[in-house]
């Protein structure tokens, strides 16, 4: 088994390849999905197909390692077994769910009696694949779920008067433009798009400097510092927070 460490390296490396965003743009233009699968065979066979079908795909075989990856990491969907070790699908998906993530959930499992389908999706499970599949199926599945989710993200976020243009790369307070270095544009972008949500220093790392690290770097501090100089000093209400020894967040308070 992979550790989480291993996994992220990977991922970000996969990232980089794949992704390839246009200079100076943070959008992203791939999308990443997380496999929760303990049977090696069935996990290697989806993330082959789900590679060459243009996606960056991680996979994890425990629920525990799951949960962990799916918290920290904003995948845009989750294919969930149900049978799984240490934490069971049903597990994964109540504590997601009870934690507030929204990300979309594809339940595949050998368990294809009505009871536990329908536990399935009153968990908050978005749909549900019953073993033997289809790879084609699946396939279909994965992009709508993935349709219906790119349909409710925004190319605009607003937060009092803080307005961001993820597809223009403009941001704005009360009217004012604000110029930004790319970095600090991921940088707002991810606060933002998680606004309400302390993130802690190393999720910001991974996410925006592709930078795995432990303890004491202040790279986070430092562009955080630098993001506040433009977004918040000249204005009244703060956004950006620092909640000591956790993290940031952006949010009114
Ligand atoms: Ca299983």
């Amino acid at each position: 088994m992979l550790s989480v460490r291993e996994l992220s390296r990977r991922y970000s490396r996969a990232v980089k390849i794949i992704c390839g965003a246009s200079p100076g743009s943070v959008r992203r233009v791939c999308m990443r999905i997380l496999i929760i699968e303990d049977e090696e065979k069935a996990a290697e066979f989806l993330r082959k197909g789900l590679t060459e079908s243009g996606f960056v795909v991680d996979v994890v075989g425990t629920g525990e390692e799951g949960l962990f990856r799916a918290l920290n990491v904003p995948y845009d969907l989750l294919i969930l077994d149900v049978m799984l070790p240490e934490r069971d699908g049903w597990a994964v998906l109540r504590e997601l769910r009870g934690g507030g993530s929204a990300v979309p959930v594809l339940f595949l499992t050998a368990r294809g009696a009505i009871p536990d389908r329908v536990r399935g999706l009153e968990l908050g499970a978005d749909d549900y694949l019953i073993k033997p599949y289809a790879f084609t199926e699946l396939l279909a599945r994965v992009r709508a779920l993935l349709r219906r989710r790119t349909e409710r993200q925004p190319d605009v976020l607003q937060i009092a008067d803080l307005r961001i243009d993820l597809l223009g790369n403009k941001v704005q307070r009360g009217g004012t433009r604000i110029d930004l270095a790319p970095k600090e544009f991921a940088l707002l972008s991810l606060l933002a798009r998680r606004h309400g949500e302390v993130l802690p220093r190393t999720v910001i790392a991974d996410q925006v400097w592709d930078m795995h690290f432990e303890g004491d770097s202040n790279v986070v501090d430092v562009a955080v510092r630098r993001l506040r100089r433009k977004v918040d000093d000249p204005f009244a209400v703060k956004l950006i927070h620092t909640v000591r020894g956790m993290g940031y967040v952006l949010e009114v308070q």
